[in-house]
């Protein structure tokens, strides 16, 4: 009996073995960077099955949804892909301008300025649908994959470009044009 017990100890220490061994000769050999358009990407490969990230990146697809992006020059600060968010990951804070403040580069007219205008990645499920509804496309999805944080707030992305003291002054701006305009009317 002890003989037996002795014999299937060492045949599986040598089976255990054997399999360590494969791999660690296998792990000279690394997946190689395949593009996922291509037929062969989910082919057998010898060695170890990931890559050496950061070292080596795998290709991404050119449709692949990453990190949003926002051109804030063209934004007219519409609020629309903040109302399609279904996960309210946009807060925008628009500030009414008496006049028309210039034009995106797509000819559309601004007539808001952009207060707040952050993106919560962490919250984000990357659907696209803001891209989808974006009027001048100004809010986009990059090929930016590798941007994590352990503190969360670090992925609160903020695209308005406007000061404290701008946002102060742009308000106290629309306060009096809307003063004056109701003083205008009681007369
Ligand atoms: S990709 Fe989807 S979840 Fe992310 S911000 Fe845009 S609408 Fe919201
Ligand atoms: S939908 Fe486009 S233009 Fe409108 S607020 Fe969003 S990013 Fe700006």
């Amino acid at each position: 009996m002890i003989f037996k017990t002795a014999f299937h100890a060492l045949t599986t220490a040598f089976k255990g073995l054997s399999l360590t061994v494969k791999h660690l000769f296998g792990a000279r050999k690394a997946r190689q960077e395949l593009d996922i358009t291509k037929d062969n990407y989910f082919d057998k490969q010898d060695g170890i099955a990931t890559v050496q990230y950061p070292r080596v990146k795998m290709p991404i697809p050119e449709v692949a949804r990453y990190q949003l992006e926002v051109e804030i020059d063209d934004c007219i600060v519409c609020d629309l892909c903040a109302k399609a968010c279904p996960v309210d990951c946009i807060a925008i804070e628009a500030i009414k301008s008496p006049e028309a403040i210039g034009k995106t580069s797509d000819g559309s007219v601004k007539r808001l300025y952009p207060a707040q205008f952050d993106i919560d990645m962490a919250k984000c499920m990357y659907c696209g649908l803001c891209t989808v509804v974006c009027p001048t496309e100004c809010i986009t999805m990059t090929n930016q994959y590798d941007r994590s944080s352990t503190k969360l707030t670090d992925l609160i992305y903020g695209f308005s470009d406007m000061t404290d003291d701008q946002v102060a002054q742009r308000k106290s701006e629309w306060t009096k044009f809307q003063a004056e305009k109701e003083a205008a009317k009681s007369k």
